[in-house]
């Protein structure tokens, strides 16, 4: 740990304490926070003493992230008591169910376009946020997005809830594209600490077959047509780094058989056994193959090609593909 993690974890612990000696006195002594008072004064000393943020049983660090949360614990992920051990299994399985329920409608066909997403977490929870959001009003715009929060695990999906919570909300206002994003971008700055950041691809497909699109420092979308692929490069910094960041949008026009294919860095940074990673290029190659088939078999292709790619070898990151196409019945 470094003096300023140690300094940061001081204040923090001097504040606590502060408040916690308050409620003391202000209940009386409760046993339950005068026993608290006494492991904050403990983790004080540790401090004092160098031993501050290192495993009790291993004597090896605690993981930061961790301690940022609970700046009491003692123990590093491997030395767990069956007790919270068992805590953090059913807190994780809770934590997988959520996630679950905030996932949209799969193979959803809505304002003129169909739109098929395969979505996986490398451990119980994804930091990767893939949504669709459409209105009640069947003449409507379509909102699709998908983007990745910095980090991995709870914290990670912690924010991706958070940033989901914003993009809902503004979607209901009506607003610009531009001007959506620029919203969202300040809410989540205002919302996280300075070194937690989103990239996002956030676009609204209309029933006339006109796509916007607005890239917040995510990996490009491919735009499959006829012979030639267009990647969407990015068009703005990732949301959460400056609050007043400008984003721009790109447009495109759709006819039947041109597909929108948008993926997360588990897809393009995968490794096969050797080192090699999976890359843009393969990318382009399995979606070019795929003009003028459904979005639901375009994702089934880019998952057979990782798979044979991966050749068994496990994923290590997050993983989320996203394709959008015209829905057969659409007007051209
Ligand atoms: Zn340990």
């Amino acid at each position: 740990m470094t003096e300023a993690d140690i300094l940061e974890f001081r204040n923090e612990l001097t504040d606590r304490r502060r408040r916690l000696e308050g409620a003391v006195a202000g209940t009386g002594g409760l046993p339950q926070l005068t026993r608290l008072l006494q492991e904050v004064d403990e983790a004080l000393q540790r401090i004092e003493v160098g031993l501050y943020g290192r495993c009790d049983t291993c004597h090896d660090d605690i993981e930061k992230d961790r301690l940022r949360i609970d700046p009491l614990i003692r123990t590093c992920l491997d030395h767990l008591t069956p007790e919270e051990q068992r805590a953090l299994e059913q807190d994780l399985a809770l934590a997988t169910r959520v996630q679950g329920t905030m996932l949209p409608q799969r193979n959803l066909r809505a304002a003129g376009w169909e739109v098929s997403f395969h979505y996986e977490p490398a451990g119980a929870v994804s930091g990767d946020y893939c949504d669709l959001i459409s209105g009640n009003d069947p003449a409507g715009d379509l909102f699709f997005l998908l983007g990745d929060v910095a980090g991995k695990g709870v914290a990670a999906s912690m924010l991706m809830a958070c940033l989901r919570a914003i993009v809902r909300t503004l979607a209901d206002a009506n607003l610009p594209l531009q001007t959506l994003v620029e919203r969202a971008n300040r809410l989540f700055c205002e919302s996280v600490l300075p070194s937690h950041y989103a990239t996002l691809v956030l676009g609204r497909a209309a029933p006339s077959g006109e796509l916007e699109i607005c890239n917040a420092g995510h990996c490009p979308p491919l735009l499959v047509r006829p012979g030639a692929i267009e990647t969407i490069e990015a068009t703005g910094l990732p949301l959460g780094l400056f609050c007043s960041s400008p984003y721009e949008v790109r447009r495109a026009r759709f006819s039947r058989g041109d597909l929108l294919v948008l993926c997360t860095d588990g897809l393009l940074e995968a490794r096969h056994g050797s080192g090699a990673e999976y890359g843009m290029g393969r990318l382009k190659e399995v979606a070019a193959a795929c003009y003028g088939k459904s979005s639901r078999a375009l994702v089934e292709s880019c998952l057979q090609d990782l798979r044979a790619f991966r050749a068994g070898a496990p994923p290590s990151d997050d993983l989320s593909i996203m394709a959008l196409g015209r829905a057969e019945s659409a007007a051209r």
